[in-house]
């Protein structure tokens, strides 16, 4: 008994009359991942009609035990002798703001691995990301406006540009449009927005044994869809789509640093801000100014928060918050004492790190000219004591 047993065309025409149409809207079961064979605009699940077609090509035999084939042969069977063939996830992908109650539900509709972080779903198609708030990456919540950060796979030691983060890596110099899921804490995961990738960088992050190792870290962008012409200007411009050269940032120090010790690893910073932005203004394609323009940003976000060892920079702060960062890191929020739009400066020397009680006391309080002048004189201070 076997699948290529299975040739006759008409058999397969009678034997469709005997399956039930999948339907989509159909509760419980009548959706789910599946090779599908499409007939007529209606669509039937490619195992039972190979199975049955078997059967009414041999009177003699019985069907072939749907157990025995799997959808994808099946599909291939069909395919071989004429017939349109898919998948579920390829006719009725994920709409936009669909929410699943977890992995397992989401691989039940959609096939694909059920725990990767970054994922094609049942016959390729778009790449998944997905980005738990519970989960052990350091990812950035999701931001409508804005890039920010998701990081690669790879749970302990440095990761590599293989497997998903190959893939992903693949989608930013293609210009793939890539679904972006998103669980906040105690939630349920949600297919957020569709996203482009813009770069990436490598950053040093504590693995599952909270030992320090290089991630990849890259940078994403929500898009309105996954048709190239839909996408902003402003996105498109944001695209590294070349070669990017891993360049390892300096190792931050650990906890217990000595004061020197943080001081040479700012240095180091320093020296990697200063080479990256000569390459940037020296760069080969003049009309891609932005290019790379993140991983200098982000060594220079890396470099203040190296200076400031885990303590708000506020001489007059009133304290940290009760509790940390998942994975163990203060909460700072590194600001441009001045907007970067006005300044035009990305660096340490004019950037501080702030608890969100001195961050919000800056933006919105009372005295918050003031402090920005205060401010401006303490970040130039911290950054020459540190520079010596
Ligand atoms: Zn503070």
């Amino acid at each position: 008994m076997s699948l290529k047993e299975l040739t006759s065309r008409d058999a397969v025409l009678t034997a469709v009359q005997q399956c039930d149409v999948i339907d989509p809207g159909a509760a419980g079961a009548g959706f789910t991942r599946a090779f599908v064979l499409e007939l007529d605009g209606k669509y039937y699940h490619a195992e039972k009609v190979a199975s049955l077609a078997y059967k009414v090509q041999h009177p003699d035999r019985d069907k072939l035990p749907v157990s025995a084939l799997t959808g994808e042969a099946a599909a291939r069977r069909l395919s071989r002798l004429g017939f349109a063939s898919s998948t579920t996830t390829r006719v009725w992908p994920p709409l936009l703001g669909a929410e699943y109650s977890n992995r397992t539900a989401i691989r039940n509709a959609f096939g694909g691995n059920g725990v990767a972080g970054i994922t094609t779903f049942l016959g390729g198609g778009a790449l998944n990301i997905f980005s738990d708030e519970e989960g052990p990456y350091a990812d950035e919540p999701p931001d409508a406006l804005n890039p920010f950060e998701y990081r690669g796979e790879g749970r302990e030691g440095n990761q590599k540009l293989l497997r998903g983060n190959l893939a992903l890596d693949t989608a930013r110099r293609n210009l793939e449009a890539v679904r972006y899921w998103y669980r906040p804490a105690g939630g349920t995961f949600k297919f957020t927005t569709w996203v482009a990738i813009l770069s990436r960088t490598q950053v040093w992050s504590p693995d599952n044994n909270k030992k320090l190792r290089l991630e990849y870290a890259f940078q994403v962008m929500a898009v309105p869809g996954p048709e190239l012409a839909t996408w902003p200007d402003r996105v498109r411009k944001l695209i590294d789509d070349g070669d990017i050269k891993d360049t390892p940032p300096p190792q931050p120090p650990a906890k217990n640093a000595t004061s020197s010790q943080r001081k040479k690893t700012y240095q180091d910073y320093l020296r990697l801000i200063d080479k990256s932005s000569k390459a940037g203004r020296g760069g080969r394609k003049p009309s891609k100014g932005t290019r790379n323009l993140y991983p200098r940003s982000r060594a220079v976000r890396d470099a203040v928060l190296v200076r400031a060892d885990g303590d708000c920079e506020n001489d007059r702060c009133t304290g940290m918050p009760f509790d940390t960062a998942p994975g163990g890191k203060a909460i700072l929020e590194v600001d441009h004492v001045d907007d970067l739009a006005l300044s035009g400066l990305d660096h340490p020397s004019v950037m501080i790190a702030l608890c969100p009680n001195c961050h919000a006391a800056k933006t919105r309080g009372a005295n918050r000219a003031a402090i920005k002048r205060r401010f401006r004189d303490r970040a130039a201070e911290l950054h020459r004591k540190a520079d010596q």
